[in-house]
């Protein structure tokens, strides 16, 4: 009698260009997939890894370095599905916000040294570079969303994840709106919700580590701060901080004319 039995579907959780925050929430939650899934690369937990195939790769950090692109490329060929974790991987976070200040090779001469043969590249999100078939965000991620997604991929569906703003969490937590009545410069308005607004619900303002909302409006989000008496150049840096994407500010620039 032959066995209908499914293969247990293999999985591998990779690692770019980051802190390994990623990395750090899906070790922590691991024991809750292990009976589901067998993992075939962990490198920053096992050392019992193999190369090949698997049908879902759990991918964190940005494309910084040439080996992170080739790394990439080999990833993406060898996963049915891609599910770029992280703001990293989502949107280039810091690292991305930094290249568009100075160039990566003054960065890389402050640090290591005008002779340094390092060899970057300016950040960059996954997408930039392959076909993502997830893009989970957070930074670092929310444990309960990833589990979320990673039972709706083992099971082949594409998961559902909310991009509506920080706002809205907050509003279901009943926080008193930071914004208004403490003048403090909330993101939230612009930034995706699945942190359950951690940063409002202990009175502090969103800073949008989470990357864009869908539809950001991100010049009345600018006007806002700006007559709360923030200067436009601070307003955008923590607007940028988080690797948004330049397309998202095209309307604010009869703004910054003004300012
Ligand atoms: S505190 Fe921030 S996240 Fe909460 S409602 Fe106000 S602007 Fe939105
Ligand atoms: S409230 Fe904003 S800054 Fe704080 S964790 Fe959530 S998305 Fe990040």
């Amino acid at each position: 009698m032959t066995s209908t039995a499914k293969p247990v579907p293999t999985i591998a959780i990779e690692g770019l260009t980051g802190c390994a925050g990623e990395l750090l929430v899906i070790l922590e939650n691991m024991e809750k997939l292990i009976p589901f899934v067998r993992i075939k690369r962990f490198s920053f937990a096992q050392s019992d890894n193999q190369s090949g195939p698997v049908d879902i790769s759990f991918v964190e950090g940005s494309v910084s370095q040439p080996h992170d692109l080739e790394k990439l490329i080999k990833i993406r060929a060898n996963s049915r599905w891609l599910v770029a974790v992280g703001n990293c991987a989502v949107w280039g976070c810091v690292q991305k916000a930094a290249c568009a200040r100075c160039s990566v090779n003054e960065m890389l001469g402050a640090v290591y040294g005008a002779d340094s043969e390092i060899a970057v590249m300016p950040a960059t999100p996954l997408h930039d570079h392959v076909k993502v078939d997830v893009e989970l965000s957070g930074c670092p991620i929310n444990p309960t969303q990833f589990l979320a997604v990673a039972a709706s991929v083992l099971k082949d569906h594409l998961p559902y994840i909310t991009h509506k703003p920080v706002c809205l969490e907050c509003k279901l937590n009943e926080n008193p709106c930071v914004l208004i009545e403490k003048n403090l410069p909330c993101l939230g308005p612009v930034t995706a919700a699945g942190c359950g607004a951690l940063c409002p619900s202990a009175g502090a303002a969103c800073y949008g580590c989470w990357g864009p909302c869908e539809s950001p409006q991100m010049d009345a989000m600018a006007t806002i701060l700006s007559e709360k008496g923030y200067s436009m150049d601070d307003v955008l840096m923590r607007l940028k901080s988080f690797g948004a994407p330049t397309h998202l500010f095209e309307r604010l620039d009869p703004l910054l004319a003004k300012n």
